[in-house]
C-alpha cells in the first residue's frame, strides 16, 4: 500500500496492508492473550498508559511532522491534537479506577447487590484519519484501560500514525498481542469485522458507518458508531459581530474544514447579516494556505482526493440556486490537494452545501428572521452532532439550544471537544458515545451480582 503526502502528490513510502490470513492471525493472537491483559492489575494497566503519554510527549516533534506529511494537516494543529491527547489521558489515567469499581447498590440483611464492570473481551477500533490521535485514542485508551485486547486499523490515509501509535504502547509496556495493529484500507476493515469480536468501535462516515451495522447487527455485539456531522452556528442580533465573525470562521476552518465537529451551516440574524458577512469574509481571506509543515499555515490540503470533486459539486450547485461565491470556489491548481477558503452567502436548504457533509474549506451562511426560524433550520438535517448559539444572553441561547437536536451543544464556542464531557451524535451522526466516565464503561459491559451471606 502506497501512502501519499496530500499536499504534494508525492509517495512517501510503501507499506505491507494485512490480508484476511494476517488479520485472522492477528484476531487469534489478541484473543489469546487478553484474558491475562484482564487480569493485570487496573494500576498496571494505568501505569502502561501514562508510559505511552511520557513516550508521546517526548516524540511530539517528530510524531507531528509524521501525521503533517501524510493528511496534510498544518504542522501547529498536528502538534495541537498531540498535546491535546495527552490531556484525554490525564482524564483517563486519573478516572478510570472510580469509573470501573465496583459498587455496591443494595443491601439488606443478609442479601447484597452489586454492580461490576466487565471488559467486552477483543473489541475492533476501526478509526478515522482526520484526527487519528484523537479519534484513536478515544477509544484504545480507555479499552486498554478496562482489560481489553483491541485490534487497531487505523485509516488508511493515517497508517504512518498508527505504526507510531502501536510502537509506542508496545514500548510502554502494553502487549503485542493486546494492541494489535492491522494496516490496509475498508477491505482490510471489513475483514476485521468478520473476526468474532466482542465490540465494534467505529469512527467515520455515515455511508461506511450504516453498512457496518448492517453487518454487525445479526451478531448481538456492541457496536458503537461515530459519524458526520452537518453542524450549525446561529449568531444572533445581540452579538459582537467582529468577535464572533472571527470564532465561526475558526470552528468552520480550522484543521481545513475536515473535522466531524467542524461548523457546516451558518444562520445569522437577518439585522446583522450584512455586517457579519463583510467581518466573516475579511477574517476567511486573512486565513494563510500553504505547505502544512510551515509554521504560520493554517489552511493544509485535503486528504483525500475524491473530497476535491465534493466540494466543487457543492458550490456549482449552490451557485446555480442562487449562492454567492465571496471568496475561494475552486480548486487551487497545482501538485497535491488543494481547495481555497470558500465562502458562500445567500445559501438555502435547497442546496447540497446546507445538507450534505462538506468535509473540506466550504462554509453557507443563510440570514434568517428571528430565533425560531434558526430552530426550525439546525435541525432541518439528516445529522445531530453539535451547534451552537453566539449570543450575549445566556438564556436566550439556552432556550434555543434545548430545542436543538445534537449530542453537543455550545454557548459563544464551538468546534470543541472535552474528555470530561460524552461524545455522541443522533440520527446519522451515531450511535454510542465516548470520552467522560460513561466513555470509559462503554468498554465493559454490567455484571448484576446477587449476594446472600447465608
Ligand atoms: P470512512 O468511513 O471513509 O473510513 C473510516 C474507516 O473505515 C477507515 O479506517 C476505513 O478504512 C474503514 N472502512 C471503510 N469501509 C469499510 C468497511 N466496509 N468495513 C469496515 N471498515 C471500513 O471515513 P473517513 O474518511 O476516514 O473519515 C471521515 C468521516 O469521519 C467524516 O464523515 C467525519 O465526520 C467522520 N468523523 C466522525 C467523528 C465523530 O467523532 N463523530 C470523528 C472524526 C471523523
Amino acid at each position: 500500500m502506497k501512502i501519499i503526502n496530500p499536499a504534494t502528490g508525492a509517495a512517501l513510502i510503501d507499506v505491507v496492508a494485512d490480508t484476511a490470513k494476517t488479520v485472522r492471525e492477528k484476531y487469534a493472537r489478541a484473543r489469546a492473550a487478553q484474558p491475562k491483559w484482564a487480569a493485570t492489575p487496573i494500576r498496571k494497566r494505568l501505569a502502561a498508559i501514562g508510559k505511552f503519554r511520557e513516550i508521546l510527549v517526548d516524540r511530539i516533534p517528530e510524531l507531528a511532522r509524521t501525521l503533517s506529511l501524510e493528511v496534510g494537516k498544518p504542522i501547529r494543529q498536528s502538534r495541537n491534537e498531540l498535546n491535546g491527547l495527552t490531556g484525554r489521558i490525564d482524564f483517563f489515567v486519573k478516572e478510570t479506577e472510580r469509573a470501573l469499581r465496583e459498587e455496591k447498590v443494595h443491601a439488606d440483611g443478609p442479601m447484597e447487590e452489586r454492580i461490576g464492570h466487565e471488559p467486552l473481551g477483543v473489541i475492533a477500533n476501526i478509526s478515522a484519519w482526520n484526527y487519528p490521535y484523537f479519534v484513536g485514542g478515544n477509544v484504545f485508551v480507555p479499552a486498554l484501560a478496562a482489560g481489553n485486547a483491541v485490534l487497531y486499523k487505523p485509516s488508511e490515509f493515517a497508517t504512518l500514525t498508527g505504526m507510531h501509535i502501536a510502537d509506542m504502547l508496545h514500548a510502554a509496556g502494553v502487549p503485542d498481542d493486546v494492541f494489535v495493529l492491522v494496516v490496509g484500507d475498508g477491505k482490510t476493515g471489513t475483514a476485521v469485522l468478520q473476526q468474532p469480536v466482542d465490540g465494534v468501535f467505529f469512527t467515520g462516515s455515515y455511508a461506511t458507518g450504516a453498512k457496518i451495522a448492517a453487518s454487525t447487527g445479526r451478531r448481538m455485539i456492541k457496536t458503537q458508531l461515530e459519524l458526520g456531522g452537518k453542524d450549525p452556528i446561529y449568531v444572533a442580533d445581540d452579538v459582537d459581530v467582529k468577535a464572533a465573525a472571527a470564532a465561526v470562521a475558526d470552528g468552520a476552518f480550522y484543521n481545513t474544514g475536515q473535522s466531524c465537529c467542524s461548523v457546516e451551516r451558518v444562520y445569522v440574524h437577518k439585522k446583522i447579516y450584512g455586517a457579519f458577512v463583510d467581518a466573516f469574509v475579511a477574517e476567511v481571506k486573512g486565513f494563510k494556505v500553504g505547505d502544512p509543515l510551515v509554521e504560520s499555515t493554517y489552511i493544509g490540503a485535503i486528504t483525500r482526493k475524491p473530497q476535491i470533486a465534493i466540494l466543487q459539486r457543492q458550490v456549482t450547485d449552490a451557485k446555480k440556486k442562487g449562492a454567492r461565491v465571496l471568496t475561494g470556489g475552486a480548486p487551487i491548481k497545482g501538485k497535491g490537494n488543494w481547495f481555497a477558503p470558500t465562502v458562500l452567502a445567500d445559501v438555502d436548504h435547497s442546496m447540497s452545501v446546507m445538507r450534505d457533509e462538506s468535509f473540506g474549506p466550504i462554509i453557507g451562511l443563510q440570514a434568517v428572521d428571528d430565533d425560531e426560524a434558526a430552530v426550525d433550520l439546525m435541525n432541518d438535517t439528516d445529522y445531530g452532532l453539535t451547534a451552537g448559539v453566539y449570543s450575549a444572553d445566556e438564556k436566550r441561547a439556552k432556550k434555543i439550544l434545548k430545542r436543538v437536536n445534537a449530542g453537543t451543544v455550545y454557548w459563544n464556542c464551538c468546534d470543541r471537544v472535552s474528555p470530561r464531557l460524552p461524545w455522541s451524535g443522533v440520527k446519522h451522526s451515531g450511535i454510542g458515545l465516548t470520552l467522560s466516565t460513561y466513555g470509559i464503561q462503554t468498554f465493559t459491559r454490567p455484571k448484576a451480582w446477587h449476594l446472600k451471606s447465608a
